[in-house]
């Protein structure tokens, strides 16, 4: 079965392919499978946008779809920058401006009070327009400077819980990120939800 990524995000794709191995699927992006789907994000929480891109790029496809939202919520930013975690400063920011906006944003704030957590919501359409929702999620803090050169978006700032404040994101190898990360817990989540009909 052809299964549509509602994303054109290399690294979402490669984590969602090493852990969705169901005989028999192969995961298209967008960009691959050539459907232009870009509707506005403009639901305030995960599973909402998650849905929003789910839906619109079933009905631009016809195709089996998965679509994944994610973020990063701060609690001394009161949950930011939560939704807008991918346009936090700004709709044409990159990852280097919102990392370095978070950055000045926590800039006073004290080791202790720099808790955080990543949040995946993943929303599968099936051909017939069926939903299952699958949600993980990663406790960690904010560091004080980037460091590291793996993975994308946050992850050079943010310090899992799981090695106890000494490595970034980006300083752990992909496959050592997915077993602990939110969207590796949301996908196998979604591959337990989804198994019994997959494996029938
Ligand atoms: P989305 O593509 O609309 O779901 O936006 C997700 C945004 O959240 C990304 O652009 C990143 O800024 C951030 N994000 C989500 N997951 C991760 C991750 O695994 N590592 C680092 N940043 C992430």
């Amino acid at each position: 079965m052809k299964v549509l990524l509602a994303t054109n995000n290399a690294h979402k794709a490669d984590e969602i392919r090493n852990a969705l191995d169901f005989p028999g699927w192969e995961f298209v992006t967008l960009a691959e499978a050539g459907v232009e789907s870009d509707p506005d994000e403009d639901a305030d929480t995960f599973l909402g946008n998650a849905r929003i891109k789910a839906h619109a790029a079933s009905v631009a496809s016809g195709m089996a779809v998965l679509a994944d939202d994610s973020g990063l919520e701060v609690d001394a930013l009161s949950g930011a920058p939560g939704v807008w975690s991918a346009r936090y400063a700004g709709e044409d920011g990159d990852d280097a401006a919102n990392n370095a906006k978070l950055l000045s944003e926590l800039a006073d704030v004290p080791d202790e009070q720099r808790t955080a957590r990543f949040v995946c919501t993943l929303v599968f359409v099936d051909a017939s327009g069926a939903e299952t929702v699958a949600e993980g999620a990663v406790e960690g803090r904010i560091g004080h400077e980037e460091r590291g050169s793996e993975g994308f978006g946050y992850d050079p700032l943010f310090l899992p819980d799981e090695y106890g404040g000494a490595l970034t994101f980006a300083e752990v190898p992909q496959a050592e990120k997915s077993s602990i990360s939110h969207r590796g817990r949301a996908l196998r989540q979604l591959k337990e939800k989804l198994s019994p009909r997959v494996l029938e």
